[in-house]
């Protein structure tokens, strides 16, 4: 390839950078910004020299979500609101950018704030660890980081969290009050669309960088990463910062397949 394609290259990337943060993913033909994220959060992991570059990657993809979400026309269907936290008592998960980026923004916090947090984090975890995902929803046990019914850390909540977004509120407190599972809510489709296709595109860069790519449960993953010192630097490293903690389930073939499709189109030339 001559310098002149490969500044070419180099500028249609930047350009489709720039685009999938402003305008985020869409849910018809999604191939272009779904490559444009996979490259932008590939280029963040790969700047070895920044040492909170997974969490700055998170942040990113969050923000990717929030654009597409924030076009969404039928916003006004969804029924969920401050206060309402049904779906905070459910199993959920987050890759480990996400987790290091909450947990980064949990050691922001004010101390009396941020230690009882940790505290709350570790007296949760001592009662859910281990827990099946149908287990913990059937406990209907609060996430720790639900205050007041609402999370204390919304702004940087993982993927799972944001893509849902009910059209019924009496169907999440049925579902609740009966198993604690979110099965029979109905939801709108293209959240779950967004979130999976910015899933895919954090796994593709992930792994084009040969870092970690489970998904982790949330409070036990926390728990783990607040108790290491550096933890984010570590696995950055190749440590293993998670232990034992529980991984989500195995990824469908299809979702695989899509995952392999995103790193060949987007990051092809380096
Ligand atoms: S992280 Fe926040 S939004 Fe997600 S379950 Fe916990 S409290 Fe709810």
């Amino acid at each position: 390839m001559s310098r002149s394609q490969r500044r070419e290259i180099d500028r249609q990337r930047a350009k489709g950078h720039a685009a999938v943060l402003r305008y985020g993913l869409a849910v018809d033909d999604a191939s272009t910004a779904l490559y444009s994220l996979t490259h932008l959060l590939n280029s963040i992991l790969a700047k070895r020299a920044v040492r909170n570059r997974a969490s700055k990657a998170a942040e990113a993809l969050h923000g990717v979500f929030e654009a597409s979400f924030s076009r969404q026309p039928d916003l006004d269907a969804i029924d969920c609101k401050k206060g309402c936290d049904y779906c905070c008592h459910l199993f959920v998960s987050a890759l480990a950018p996400e987790i290091f980026l909450i947990s980064r923004k949990i050691r922001a916090l004010p101390p009396p704030e941020r230690d009882a947090l940790i505290e709350r984090i570790g007296e949760t975890n001592s009662v859910t660890k281990g827990m099946t995902m149908r287990q913990r929803s059937a406990a209907r046990l609060p996430c720790a980081l639900l205050v007041d019914s609402a999370c204390s850390l919304y702004t940087a909540r993982p993927l799972p969290c944001r893509g849902m977004t009910s059209t019924s509120a009496a169907a999440c407190k049925t579902s609740f009050e009966n198993s604690g599972f979110e099965d029979d809510v109905p939801v709108l489709p293209a959240p779950l669309i967004y979130r999976t296709g910015a899933t895919i595109a954090m796994l593709a860069a992930l792994d084009n960088n040969d870092l970690d790519d489970n998904s982790y449960e949330l409070i036990e993953a926390l728990n783990a990463v607040l108790g290491t010192e550096a933890a984010e630097e570590k696995w950055l490293r190749g440590e293993d910062v998670f232990g034992s903690v529980a991984v989500s389930i195995p990824r469908p073939t299809e979702l695989n397949e899509r995952i392999a499709e995103a790193k060949y189109h987007a990051l092809a030339y380096r």
